[in-house]
């Protein structure tokens, strides 16, 4: 099972689209590389952003951190959700946690091109807080939540799995 340290953008991000998701991802189970946009994501951030330096930090790995101690994410879909915003907050978390005094968050929209740029305040510091805790009370139910409604799923890589059956 998964401690603190080893919740990463991706347990955040889908903590904030879908419960189950997170569930089945922590078990290993990962669709992603079959899904077009997930495809395209990759594509976009090799195409357009070349300036950028993706950063590991080892659980968590951001797309790039400019020398104002910025973290930059980009973004590929049209849409702004609470979760980009939320997997920005915790890898500013994650860098305040290994001393380094971030200033916030830029999120890079590409249609149409546009920036949102967030600070890390005491309140985002304690909300990305509470998001670990619920990623790990999440993770630790013995049975998976149950599936969203369908209208919620489209575009999901775990779409096949969830309705197949
Ligand atoms: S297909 Fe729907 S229920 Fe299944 S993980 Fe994706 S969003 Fe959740």
């Amino acid at each position: 099972m998964i401690t603190a340290d080893d919740v990463g953008g991706v347990h955040v991000k889908y903590l904030y689209h879908c419960p189950r998701q997170l569930w089945l991802y922590a078990r290993g189970f990962r669709p992603e590389h079959l899904n077009d946009a997930v495809q395209l994501g990759t594509a976009v951030h090799e195409l357009s952003y070349s300036r950028f330096s993706p950063v590991d930090l080892g659980a968590a790995t951001l797309d790039h951190l400019d020398n104002q101690l910025w973290v930059h994410e980009i973004k590929h879909s049209a849409k702004r959700r609470e979760a980009d915003r939320a997997q920005a907050r915790h890898y500013c978390h994650q860098l305040v946690r290994i001393g380094v005094d971030v200033q916030g968050a830029v999120l890079h929209y590409r249609n149409p091109r546009k920036t949102e740029r967030f600070p890390y305040t005491d309140d985002e510091h304690q909300k990305a807080t509470e998001d670990i805790d619920r990623v790990l009370d999440i993770v630790a139910q013995a049975e998976s939540p149950p599936k969203l409604g369908r209208t919620s799923c489209r575009g999901c890589s775990y779409l096949d799995y969830c309705w197949s059956q």
